[in-house]
């Protein structure tokens, strides 16, 4: 098995289960020609984060870490009249093209883009509390304060996704130097000791290379 079948097999769902989709297409070409790193999520997983969205019945959702708002556009085209995707990103060249973005996809009205630092902005949510989805995808080093605040924005059954905790298999190292990894790895043990968290991890392989997510739900 082989990168490229990963990559053909991420293509060819795609393709069929989710179809072409200028907007988003446009969304990945402008982040492209401004030069922002391609850490967007893919395709199949935006397409999972909007099902999770629409399973969960969000009006909601809190992102940390918005890029160029890829991820955010799937997120808020899932969410009813008067949802509100709040998403928090650090750098202002990557909020002004998002801001873009999500203004050429239709959903500005649902989207608010708030920039600094996202440790800086989670204790300004606390009168938009409760969100029902949360989405933690910025500096793996601070996942364990994002998910400290999230567990304060959340209520009972808020969904919340932790991504790229896997990082080709390297989050197994107990001796990782890496703060990323580090990060992640104390995200997970965070998870396991939060008696109010039930969650999973699942592995994906696809044009992304290997990763994958945590899943979590607050009881
Ligand atoms: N969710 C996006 C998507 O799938 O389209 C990808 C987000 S990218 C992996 C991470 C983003 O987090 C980058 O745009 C980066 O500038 C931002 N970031 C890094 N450190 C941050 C911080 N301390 N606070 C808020 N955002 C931060």
């Amino acid at each position: 098995q082989s990168e490229e079948q990963w990559r053909q097999v991420d293509a060819y769902m795609a393709q069929k289960l989710i179809g072409d989709d200028p907007l988003l297409e446009a969304t990945l070409r402008r982040n492209s020609e401004a030069g922002l790193p391609a850490h967007d999520v893919a395709i199949n997983q935006g397409k999972l984060l909007n099902l999770f969205a629409q399973m969960c019945g969000a009006r909601m959702v809190l992102e940390i870490g918005t890029l160029g708002g890829y991820s955010t556009i799937w997120l808020a085209r899932a969410l009813p009249e008067g949802g509100k995707v709040i998403t928090l990103e650090y750098s202002e060249k990557h909020a002004a093209i998002a801001q873009q973005n999500i203004e050429a996809a239709g959903v500005a009205d649902k989207v608010e883009i708030i920039i600094g630092a996202a440790a800086d902005s989670l204790p300004q949510l606390q009168d938009r509390a409760p969100f029902d989805l949360i989405f933690i995808d910025a500096d793996k080093p601070n996942n364990p304060v994002y998910l400290e605040w999230a567990l304060k924005l959340a209520r009972k059954g808020t969904v919340i996704i932790g991504d790229n905790v896997v990082r080709n298999g390297a989050v197994t190292d107990p001796q990782s130097e890496d703060t990323n990894v580090i990060g992640v790895r104390r995200f997970i043990d965070m998870i396991e000791a939060e008696s109010r968290l039930d969650a999973t991890a699942l592995q994906t392989v696809g044009s992304k290379g290997w990763d994958g997510f945590t899943l979590a739900v607050v009881r």
